[in-house]
């Protein structure tokens, strides 16, 4: 793990390589307090195995062209929508946010919620299972246990996903 986070600094922080350092916090995380912040189902129990699917996922997303908004783009696991998401104020939403500022000294806690069913918590593309829908829509596969990417498809998925966004 050293190494890869040492890729992530020596890659001039290119956003791709962000994914081991992320990686990396979370499995501290999974260690020290059980949790983590950023891959949804990482357990300390399933660490070695999540590593590795990262990693051949990684292999992958250096083989696309991804987006240059890549990282702010949202997967919702409720309705498939991959895109922008939306944020809605959790305490008081029907207060306007200046008035909610101007009372509790702060801003209203926001909530990522999916543009189009509204369900929150979609995932993001700092999450492999965020990636990990992005890349079955463009690849246009259900599932990619199995099977590798035909590196073909992957210029018209692109502009397909383009249309989608
Ligand atoms: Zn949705």
């Amino acid at each position: 793990m050293g190494i890869l986070e040492a890729c992530y600094s020596k890659s001039g922080y290119k956003t791709i390589y962000s994914i081991w350092e992320e990686l990396a916090e979370d499995l501290w995380m999974v260690n020290d307090r059980e949790h983590c912040i950023f891959n949804t189902g990482l357990t300390k129990e399933n660490a070695s195995d999540y590593i590795k699917s990262v990693a051949a996922q990684f292999i992958v997303l250096l083989e696309s062209e991804l987006p240059e908004d890549f990282f702010h783009l949202s997967a919702c696991p409720e309705c498939g929508y991959i895109g922008k998401s939306e944020y809605k104020a959790i305490n008081n939403p029907w207060m306007p946010a200046k008035l909610f500022k101007f009372i509790y000294k702060h801003s209203q806690t926001q909530m990522a919620i999916c543009l189009k069913c509204k369900k929150p918590f979609p995932k993001n593309m700092s999450d492999y299972e965020g990636r990990e829908q992005y890349l079955n829509k463009i690849t246009n596969k259900l599932s990619n246990n199995g099977g590798g990417l035909n590196a073909a498809s992957l210029p018209d998925a692109h502009a397909e996903l383009d249309v989608i966004l």
